[in-house]
């Protein structure tokens, strides 16, 4: 049923697509039921470079927007703040004039660090978290106070999610998986194998930070499943994937915590098996060895892409520089760009050099 109304979506905007292409319409234009049309029948997804933070926009085909966190605040530059200033520059080449929902992970600053800045240059419909912060570090306190400020001062709507919750958007099926230190008690559609790789997995501690509070997002889009679970720990992936995997495969997974080594456990990683993983990674944050080693030991996987040259790392640790958005030296915030099509085909663009891979459906 769920995947026949999304059929249906993407249908009708590949017919407001082929109108538009046939030249009765032109760039964006309104739909009957009064909805952009962003004049693409394709999910196109932005991995903002916010140097080793977290900023994903999804732009749906009906041209609604999904923003999943929003970098670091930026205190030296308030009238260019470095990664508000770079989300809001994707917006633009997204065509994306309103920030439709945004997804704050958790509160640690390098997700919800930008918020204030970014609200400042980029409207923003509903705010979606995962309730109270109870972490008592300074840095979190203040992301925390400067996010409730916004939501106090502002008209947004604000939706705490919890998990097995859907977000309320159209074009694609976005399933909270964990939020505020629980996961979901059921397996998805696709999960509900015995996971082998949990024997061999390291059992680690609970950090007791925000980063296990982490809302995780599993998105589907037609057949394509994409998996984001923020900063979600190692031992907050355990009763998600062990004994049962409740997630089942993906095609592309969104590297958990920029690669750090207290999350992407082999219990998750070897079972998910994505094709494509995509790192938000920064040059000397996230992109371990051993995480890099898990992912690229992975069954299915055909290529990993990086934000960044980790640059604490050796070669045999990074992909190759077509893969990279920022290589070492000057830094110029370059973008990855994920572009899905209905029929579950999709492609890598790198920023930096505007070239792409094709991943055929499968
Ligand atoms: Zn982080």
């Amino acid at each position: 049923m769920r995947t026949g109304m999304m059929r249906g979506v993407g249908l009708a905007v590949l017919m407001a697509a082929s109108l538009a292409a046939a030249g009765q319409g032109g760039g964006s234009h309104h739909d009957p039921s009064g909805g952009v049309v962003s004049g693409s029948p394709d999910l196109k997804v932005y991995f903002a470079d916010v140097e080793g933070g977290q900023s994903t926009l999804f732009v749906m085909p009906d041209g609604e927007s999904l923003l999943v966190d929003t970098g670091s605040p930026d205190a030296s530059n308030p009238n260019a703040p470095r990664d508000a200033t770079r989300i809001a520059a994707i917006c633009k080449l997204a065509g994306v004039t309103k920030i439709d929902n945004l997804v704050t992970t958790h509160y640690h600053s390098d997700h919800v660090g930008g918020l204030p800045q970014l609200v400042a240059m980029v409207p923003v419909g509903r705010f979606i978290d995962h309730g109270i912060n109870r972490e008592d570090d300074p840095a979190t306190v203040a992301g925390w106070n400067a996010y409730q400020k916004v939501l106090a001062e502002g008209h947004a709507e604000h939706l705490v999610v919890k998990p097995g919750d859907l977000l309320p958007v159209k074009a694609m099926r976005v399933q909270v998986i964990s939020a505020d230190g629980e996961a979901i008690t059921k397996p998805l559609a696709g999960g509900g194998a015995k996971n082998t790789a949990c024997a061999a997995s390291p059992i680690k501690e609970v950090e007791k930070t925000e980063n296990d509070r982490s809302v995780g997002l599993m998105i589907t889009f037609g057949r394509l499943r994409i998996l984001d679970l923020g900063d979600l720990t190692w031992a907050k992936e355990r009763p998600l994937m062990c004994p049962v995997d409740k997630l089942g495969k993906v095609d592309v997974y969104i590297v958990s915590h920029h690669g750090l080594i207290n999350s992407g456990s082999p219990a998750l990683v070897d079972a998910i098996a994505p094709r494509v993983a995509i790192m938000d990674n920064g040059t000397h944050k996230g992109g371990a060895p051993t995480t890099f080693e898990t992912i690229e030991g992975s069954s299915r996987l055909q290529d990993l892409w990086q934000l960044h040259t980790a640059e604490g790392s050796d070669a045999k640790h990074n992909v190759a520089e077509s893969h990279i958005a920022n290589l070492p030296g000057p830094d110029a915030g370059n973008y990855l760009k994920l572009t899905v099509r209905i029929d579950a085909s999709f492609s890598v663009t790198n920023g930096r050099t505007g070239e792409s891979v094709e991943y055929p459906a499968k």
